[in-house]
C-alpha cells in the first residue's frame, strides 16, 4: 500500500528503534528522566524559548496551552478550519470551559490577517459578552493544504494581540515544514508567540510525542495540566530517545517530501478532471478538487484503495500527504494509479 492519507502513518526508523532500546531513563513525573530532559532542553534551545515540555500528543500540547492561557468563560479566536476547532473533539469546551470563535480566512492560504482576527475579538467590559483571551494560529495550515505563514505575518499578529492584552498560541504541528518552505528557522517563525506546539510524530517520524514550549512560568503551569490530563509518563525517555532523532535528523530530509508533493501535484494537474495548482503546494500536503470528475470523494478513495493507494477525502476534495515512508518511485506509481482510476468511466 502507498499510504498518502497523512504523515501520521510514518514508522520509526531503525536508528530510532535502536535509540529507544538503549535509552537512559528515569521517572519523568519527578523530572528525573535524563533523555526527556535532554529532548526538552534541546527543543527549547532550537526554538529559543525559555522552557519545553514533552507531551504525548499534539492535541494535548494544544489543549494544555488553551487551558493555561484562558479561564472558563473566555473566548478564543482561530481560523475556521484550524485543527483545534475542527479536529480536537470540543476539548477546549470540556477542559477549559472556553468558547471558540472561529473566523473564516478570505485568503486561499487559510492564514488570518489581523483585520480578520479583529472581527472575532471581544475586548470591551460589556455586561453580557465574554472576553477574548487567546488567539490560536496554525503553521503550516493543515486543512488549507500545508500552507505557510511568514515570520513577519506572525510577528504582526503577535504584536497587535499583545497590545490588546491577548496571548497567542501557535499550533506548529508541522512548523519544520513551514521553516523549510520559507527558508527560515523555526525560531524565527515562533519568536513572538507566547506558546508553540510541534509534533515529533508526523513528518519527523517519531512514534509518539509533541513538544510544548513557552516561558518558564508557562511551562511550570503546563506541567501541572499535563499531569491532570493523564499525560505524566514516567520512563518516557524510551519515547524521547526517538524524539531526539526526529528533532535533530528528520528536518534535514523534509525537502524530499516537499519535492515529492510538488511532483505529485504537477502530475495531477495534467489530469483534466482534477483541479490543483502545483504552485500552491509548498510543503507536504496537497488538496485536490475532484468536483469535475462527477464522482464523490468516497467513490474515488474506495477505488484508489482497491488499487493500493490510501487517500483521505471530504466534501469534494481529496488530501494527499507525502512523508518519509513515501519514495519518489511511489509518487510515480500513485500518479499512474490515480490517472487510470479517473480514466475508468465506471468507478463503482
Ligand atoms: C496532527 C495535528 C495536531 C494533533 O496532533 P496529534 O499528535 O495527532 O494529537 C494538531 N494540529 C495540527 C495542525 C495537526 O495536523
Amino acid at each position: 500500500m502507498i499510504d498518502l492519507r497523512s504523515d501520521t502513518v510514518t514508522k520509526p526508523t531503525r536508528a530510532m528503534r535502536a535509540a529507544m532500546a538503549s535509552a537512559d531513563v528515569g521517572d519523568d513525573v519527578f523530572g528525573e528522566d535524563p533523555t526527556v530532559n535532554r529532548l526538552q532542553d534541546r527543543a527549547a534551545e532550537i526554538f529559543e524559548k525559555e522552557a519545553a515540555l514533552f507531551v504525548p500528543s499534539g492535541c494535548m500540547g494544544n489543549q494544555i496551552a488553551v487551558k493555561v492561557h484562558s479561564k472558563p468563560g473566555d473566548e478564543i479566536v482561530m481560523e475556521d478550519r484550524s485543527h483545534i476547532f475542527q479536529h480536537e473533539m470540543a476539548s477546549s469546551s470540556i477542559i477549559s470551559g472556553v468558547l471558540i470563535r472561529p473566523v473564516r480566512s478570505e485568503d486561499r492560504s487559510g492564514h488570518l490577517r489581523w483585520n480578520e482576527i479583529e472581527t472575532g475579538l471581544r475586548l470591551g467590559a460589556d455586561y453580557d459578552s465574554s472576553r477574548t483571551a487567546l488567539i490560536c494560529l496554525e503553521n503550516t495550515h493543515n486543512m488549507a493544504g500545508g500552507t505557510v505563514m511568514s515570520a513577519e505575518h506572525c510577528a504582526e499578529i503577535c504584536e497587535k494581540a499583545h497590545v490588546a492584552g491577548l496571548s497567542v498560541h501557535l499550533d506548529g504541528a508541522r512548523i519544520f515544514n513551514a521553516a523549510l518552505a520559507l527558508n527560515t528557522s523555526v525560531s524565527a517563525l515562533t519568536r513572538h508567540c507566547d506558546s508553540v506546539q510541534f509534533c515529533l510524530s508526523k513528518g519527523l517520524g517519531a512514534p509518539i510525542g509533541s513538544i510544548l514550549m513557552g516561558s518558564r512560568v508557562f511551562i511550570e503551569e503546563a506541567r501541572s495540566w499535563r499531569k491532570r490530563l493523564g499525560g505524566g509518563m514516567r520512563q518516557a525517555g524510551i519515547l524521547a530517545a526517538a524524539g531526539m532523532i526526529a528533532l535533530e535528523e528528520s528536518p534535514k530530509r523534509l525537502h524530499e517530501d516537499h519535492a515529492n508533493a510538488r511532483r505529485l501535484a504537477e502530475g495531477l494537474a495534467e489530469i483534466p478532471q482534477l483541479i490543483i495548482d502545483p504552485e500552491t503546494v509548498v510543503t507536504n500536503i496537497l488538496i485536490v478538487d475532484i468536483s469535475k470528475t462527477g464522482k464523490t470523494q468516497a467513490d474515488i478513495c474506495n477505488k484508489l484503495r482497491e488499487n493500493g493507494i490510501f487517500a483521505f477525502g471530504w466534501d469534494s476534495v481529496i488530501r494527499l500527504v507525502t512523508h518519509c515512508d513515501i519514495t519518489s518511485g511511489q509518487v510515480d506509481e500513485a500518479l499512474a494509479v490515480i490517472t487510470n482510476t479517473l480514466r475508468d468511466q465506471d468507478l463503482t
